[in-house]
């Protein structure tokens, strides 16, 4: 859960979850619409699917127990390299190490590595170094030292606070001033940027929704009805005509922005009323919405034009 999302955030769904999801054959066992209401609003949906697979795979092949070395562990789905060396590392006792891209900032300033700590070989060069200084016992202590000088000393942005750290005496971008240089990260590359039109459709009170496909980024939530690029009213009501459906009182609402890592979406939010409840939308009352369907955070800011 902690993937990429703040503490603060995380705490009340943990909460929700280990209250409705108490053990891993919960976890296991429950429908995915049900753990993706559960998830909504955390983003980065894939991990609450990983998480249901990983349970399947602990109960049917590890008799409902977490296994307890790294190897192991990062063959279930959504555990990566450093998640599997912190849980391994710090629940276990394995001697492993346990580096994400904070503790690669933290060991690329102590050992002056020059190279683009966003390459997998660099990482996996810094990853041997570490290893070579893990102790035999407390790892997992060591594992989160490394992890809290990252967080809270040796930061990323601005310059790291070397007067209160514990190593400086043995940094190497201490000793000569490389503080701001290292570590060495390439630019990101620019995001993708995708306009859509997305429609409050309505009928009765009802509101079209539609799923996504179970592929695509979002997998599987709920979402309005979209037409692919920025439409002016006149198209959007003949866009809707080709698939039969006939708008009236459309109106252009808002302007919405959606950012992910590889991509943004800006959207123009239409409302449009019809009479007849087509097939090809599932109509609900926002009150069944707010209950029963996870729509996606990407149309938050359109949830205050749905009608009552
Ligand atoms: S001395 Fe400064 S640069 Fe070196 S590890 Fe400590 S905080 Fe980071």
């Amino acid at each position: 859960m902690l993937q990429q999302t703040r503490v603060e955030t995380v705490i009340p769904y943990y909460h929700a979850f280990m209250e409705k999801l108490p053990t891993i054959e919960a976890l296991a066992a429950i429908e995915d619409q049900k753990l993706l209401k559960l998830w909504q609003g955390l983003g980065y949906y894939n991990r609450a699917a990983n998480m249901k697979k990983a349970a399947l795979i602990i109960v049917e092949e590890y008799n409902g127990r977490l296994p307890e070395k790294a190897e192991l562990l990062m063959k279930l789905p959504g555990i990566g390299i450093y998640t599997a060396g912190a849980i391994a590392s710090i629940a276990f006792g394995e001697k492993v190490p346990a580096a994400d891209g904070n503790v690669f900032r933290v060991v690329a300033r102590i050992t002056g590595e020059e190279g683009n700590i966003l390459k997998s070989n660099i990482q996996k060069k810094l990853r041997h170094q570490i290893a070579n200084l893990l102790p035999d016992e407390k790892t997992g202590d060591f594992n989160q030292g490394l992890i809290e000088l990252g967080a809270l000393i040796c930061i990323g942005n601005g310059m790291p606070r070397c007067g209160e750290c514990p190593v400086r005496d043995d940094c190497m971008a201490y000793e000569k001033n490389l503080q701001k240089v290292l570590p060495n990260r390439s630019k990101n590359k620019s995001r993708k940027i995708e306009y859509k039109s997305v429609v409050l459709l309505t009928s009765k009170k009802k509101i079209a929704l539609v799923q996504r496909q179970n592929d695509v980024l979002l997998a599987n939530l709920w979402e309005y009805p979209v037409i692919e690029n920025f439409c002016e009213e006149n198209e959007l009501a003949e866009a809707l005509q080709k698939q039969g459906i006939n708008v009236t009182g459309i109106r252009e609402l808002t302007k919405e922005k959606a950012v992910f890592s590889h991509k943004e979406w800006h959207m123009k939010v239409y409302y449009a009323e019809t009479e007849t409840m087509d097939e090809v939308f599932t109509w609900k009352s926002k009150e069944e919405i707010s209950k029963y369907y996870p729509v996606a955070s990407a149309y938050a800011g359109c949830w205050k034009y749905l009608p009552e």
